[in-house]
């Protein structure tokens, strides 16, 4: 039976983005992580709109840590992404 790479592929790649992005807005990446982000963030208007969201959270909270983001959040945001890749 076969998978639709791309489609696996490219969900994966999307919640790593999700994960990298703290790190990413607070400096803490390292070259190759921000690199990988930001080729990742050129290609996926999603995730480059979910990282202005969390851009304006962290504005206003002054800060933010991976693991102050919250479980339901990162639910509904995966959900989002299954529903625009079966599009
Ligand atoms: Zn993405």
């Amino acid at each position: 039976m076969k998978m639709p790479f791309w489609r696996r592929r490219r969900a994966i790649v999307c919640r790593q983005a999700v994960e990298l992005m703290a790190g990413y807005l607070d400096g803490a990446l390292s070259g190759t992580e921000r690199a990988r982000l930001e080729s990742h963030l050129a290609d996926c208007p999603h995730c480059s709109e979910y990282l202005e969201q969390l851009r304006v959270t962290i504005d206003t909270l002054g800060h933010v840590e991976p693991n102050d983001l919250p479980d339901d959040a990162l639910d509904e945001l995966v959900s989002l992404y299954r529903r625009w890749q079966s599009d």
